[in-house]
């Protein structure tokens, strides 16, 4: 039996009719049901039944001191790159092996503080750098509707771990789609707010100027009560926006009619899967139907943002990962002097991908190419921005789009990194623009889901969600089918 909604299982916990303990013990059984552990999906790179029972009571204690939050008795599963005590925070990574953080992420501040059950840390690629869960130094993470396939990247785990049905909500971590690109591979609903709106603090740094910490849930209405509790103000991030958080549950309370959307030629190439066109056009179609308007748009330099993110991405990550020397944190590996250790830790303690991630940037960044790649990416990153602004200004309301090109591949099919890359062409920008986007179900292909993805202004999170609550409505059980 799966969990009840996140709104029931706060309403029924309110209300004394659940109790945390038998939420997560229910929680515990389907992730034994599913097959969840090492040998089976590998959703979880670190999980202990007796924490979760742990969380259990202390939220129900919290919830008799009379703290019923927006996620009252709700288990949360969370990526392994977001900062826990009681759990260790690995990243993926051999080079963290044991690490165990002596503070907490503020969003699992705030989900403790909501009265939510924190269910174990879960499986992603290295240092969040992929887009396959493939990558993680303890092992490929399974796609829970198609167990010989990929559930996409970087947060793969979190992803499965709902898809699963183990949980409702999770939280994962977006620098270039690793929200939205797992969501559409696993047939859930993937948000990125707007950069600012959800606090860094604790989410450890791969790229600071796009990292996100992002929401899974079942359904948009998981998916907004998740963000609802862990968006908002933190002093101790300095990029954290100080601007009110409305309720993004109650954003489907307005209809479509008169929302203006925006369909970018862009996002739907010669090249793109006809199938996956076609179930766009069909949700663009419904949301017509609804009474919204539907607009062709132009954001003309979208081909552009991959070559700009691989060159800001691994620029900022060689920066932020030189804190993994085998002195300040996780695993040491001795070698000959200082220098020998700093060249045996790192070697033996990233994997090939964050290695190739390290030189890229340290290149990018050096006296002689600063200007001809990293400058010259920002000032690309700039036009991308640009072209949101030209088009939110111009009186569309939100863009929909696919959120991926493909459905989920088979684990192991793709060998190249620059393939591998292509997964984020649809969701990269939103990263470079900091916009807010999301994607959620939106139809089956040979039985795998498939994504569809919105875009909103900076901070109008609220108009995002209420166009996914009215397609969601509208689509029904058509969703996954
Ligand atoms: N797949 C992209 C990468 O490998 C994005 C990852 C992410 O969003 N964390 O960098």
């Amino acid at each position: 039996m799966s969990l009840p909604s996140a709104a029931e299982l706060r309403e029924d916990t309110i209300a004394g009719r659940r109790s945390t303990t038998e939420t997560v013990r229910q929680a515990i059984v389907r992730a034994h049901e599913v097959h969840a552990g090492r040998d089976g999906l590998n959703i979880f790179a670190w999980s202990d039944d007796d924490d979760a029972r742990a969380h259990a009571v202390a939220a129900s204690d919290a919830l008799r001191d009379g703290n019923g939050g927006g996620l009252a008795g709700v288990p949360v599963a969370i990526k392994d790159n977001i900062a826990t005590t009681t759990l260790p925070t690995t990243c993926g990574s051999r080079i963290l092996e044991g690490y165990v953080s002596p503070y907490e992420a503020t969003v699992v501040t705030k989900l403790r503080e909501s009265g939510a059950i924190p269910f174990g840390k879960t499986n992603m690629d290295e240092f969040a750098m992929g887009s396959s869960t493939e990558h993680s130094a303890y092992g490929p993470t399974r796609n829970p509707i198609a167990p010989d396939r990929v559930p996409g990247g970087s947060s793969g785990g979190s992803a499965a771990a709902v898809a699963a049905g183990i949980v409702r909500v999770a939280l994962g971590s977006e620098t270039g789609g690793s929200v939205r690109q797992p969501a559409a591979f696993c047939g859930v609903v993937g948000v990125k707010a707007t950069y600012g709106r959800v606090s860094r603090y604790g989410l450890v740094a791969f790229a600071s100027s796009l990292d996100h910490v992002g929401v899974f849930g079942a359904t948009v209405d998981d998916a907004a009560r998740g963000l609802r509790v862990v968006a908002g103000h933190d002093p101790r991030d300095s990029t954290s926006v100080d601007s009110p958080v409305p309720d993004f549950h109650r954003a489907g309370e307005r209809p479509l009619a008169g929302l203006v959307i925006g369909r970018p030629l862009e996002y739907f190439p010669e090249s793109l899967d006809g199938r996956i066109r076609a179930l766009c056009d069909a949700a663009l179609q419904r949301m017509r139907g609804l009474g919204a308007e539907v607009r062709d748009v132009s954001l003309p330099n979208t081909a552009l943002a991959i070559p700009v993110y691989y060159i800001v991405a691994p620029a900022e990550a060689s920066a932020n990962l030189s804190r993994f020397d085998g002195v300040r944190y996780g695993r040491r590996v001795v070698g000959d002097g200082l220098r020998g250790m700093y060249e045996a830790t790192r070697s033996g303690g990233f994997g090939a991908e964050v290695t190739r991630r390290i030189l890229l940037g340290t290149y990018v960044l050096s006296a002689g190419y600063y200007d001809a790649y990293y400058r010259k990416a920002q000032r690309v990153r700039t036009l991308i921005a640009d072209d949101f602004t030209r088009v939110f200004n111009s009186g569309v309301d939100v863009l929909f789009t696919p959120t991926t090109p493909t459905t989920a591949f088979p684990i192991g099919a793709i060998s190249d990194p620059f393939e591998m890359y292509m997964s984020d062409i649809f969701t990269a920008t939103a990263n470079l623009a900091g916009v807010p986007a999301m994607s959620q179900p939106i139809g089956r292909l040979d039985g795998l889901p498939v994504g569809g993805q919105f875009m909103a202004r900076h901070f109008d999170e609220m108009t995002m969600f209420r166009a996914a609550y009215g397609l969601e409505r509208s689509l029904g059980a058509e969703a996954q089918a």
